[in-house]
């Protein structure tokens, strides 16, 4: 799950040297060394930059601690909301020693991001879960074990597309990892159609990278699936060479279970993605920190593919329209919100975590891993409904 990793967005590939030190015992020092990108809406305030910045930090310490050498990170963050949205990762002390030797070694070359959002870990236990967990009478091809291994791959797929290096494509499919269900609500019920939507939202004076696509982009590639599921039942029912067609299938289903991840992951259907907004009564962190910190490496320290695999639904194809259904599945995750910030208030994303905290991410994995075993196998099943060609349709 990412967003917001940009919430359509920024990036920042920022490099790191460790082991490192803190200046003093109370303040640590952070520098970064940064790519940024920016969609255009707000590429006012968040130019495209390369450069250094050198952070003094009283707070949280980090979460990632490099043990030696140089490893990068790429974080996305909020438009809305100045500081990195991934702030943990940035919070990396650096010796200013070791910074002025990153300068003179010219680093400047960003590097292959790291995913977000649930992070790699997250995403691919929910992929290779879903496919795991697919009935028997499922397509054998995209049961085999060569299958999982591509679809796992895939879990971060969409992730890898957040690189400085892409901009338009950054840009473009940013928004599609993250809805602000309050956001889109505001403008009244959820059209089924992308365009359609748009349209609201430009009508309203607002703008959809603000709000997220996570919905439409989720259906639009489930009917990509269907559609090549369609297509390998035709080359079968006649004898031709199904294996190109299962090789499309085969994307189309691991590229899927990202957004169906993302979708589990409450923070990604909120503008409370990063810190809590609004009235506070009850002193949750606004600090933009929470959303990978429980997302990246509480998740990738604690939770391992059988403790989801015990929280698995039972199998619910889903009959007719996913739009609906897929939507209802946000709105669930949405409901666990709060939950986020009350674990991350009593240290429930911090090392360990507790019990309590493990088992709420682990059902949250399972949550995403079951809806997308269910969307599979029902593009498989509805793959088999007789259609009219493109241009008999028209
Ligand atoms: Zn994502
Ligand atoms: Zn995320």
């Amino acid at each position: 799950m990412a967003a917001q990793t940009t919430r359509g967005c920024a990036f920042q590939c920022a490099a790191e040297l460790g082991p490192f030190g803190s200046l003093g015992s109370l303040w640590s020092f952070t520098l970064r060394l940064f790519v940024g990108a920016a969609t255009p809406n707000y590429a006012s305030r968040i130019p495209p930059v390369i450069g250094l910045a050198l952070e003094k930090s009283t707070r949280h310490p980090p979460l990632f601690r490099p043990q030696s050498g140089l490893s990068y990170i790429v974080s996305p963050h909020s438009p809305n909301a100045p500081p990195p949205y991934t702030g943990s990762m940035e919070r990396t002390i650096l010796n200013p020693r070791h910074a002025c030797l990153l300068l003179i070694l010219g680093f400047f070359t960003v590097h292959p991001p790291l995913a977000h959002a649930w992070g790699d870990e997250g995403h691919c236990i929910i992929n290779r879960l879903a496919i795991f967990n697919l009935p028997s009478d499922a397509p054998a091809f995209l049961r085999s074990e060569a299958a999982i291994r591509e679809i796992e791959y895939l879990g971060p797929e969409p992730d890898r597309w957040r690189s400085p290096s892409e901009p338009e494509l950054v840009d473009a499919q940013a928004p599609e990892h993250f809805i602000d269900l309050e956001l889109a609500d505001a403008l009244g019920p959820l059209p089924h159609r992308r365009f359609d939507f748009e349209a609201k939202v430009f009508a309203a004076g607002e703008r959809p990278e603000k709000i997220g696509l996570q919905p439409w982009q989720t259906t639009e590639v489930w009917e990509r699936l269907k559609a090549a599921l369609r297509a390998y039942r035709h080359l079968a029912a006649s004898g031709q060479d199904t294996a190109p067609v299962e090789q499309a299938a085969i994307f189309y289903a691991g590229w899927l279970g990202h957004y169906v991840g993302d979708g589990s992951q409450p923070l990604h259907t909120t503008i409370r993605y990063n810190g809590w907004v609004g009235a506070n009564p009850n002193g949750y962190t606004t600090a933009h920190q929470i959303h990978w910190e429980f997302e990246g490496p509480f998740i990738g320290a604690n939770i391992h593919p059988p403790q989801v695999q015990a929280l698995i639904a039972p199998l619910q194809p889903i009959q007719g329209d996913v739009f609906d259904p897929y939507v209802a599945y946000l709105r669930q995750s949405a409901t666990q919100v709060e939950q986020v910030y009350m674990f991350e208030k009593s240290g429930g994303f911090t090392g360990a975590g507790s019990a309590q905290s493990r088992d709420f991410a682990a059902e949250r994995l399972a949550a995403g891993a079951s809806m997308l075993r269910d969307l599979i196998y029902s593009a498989w099943l509805q793959s088999a409904i007789p259609v009219k060609s493109p241009w008999e349709a028209q």
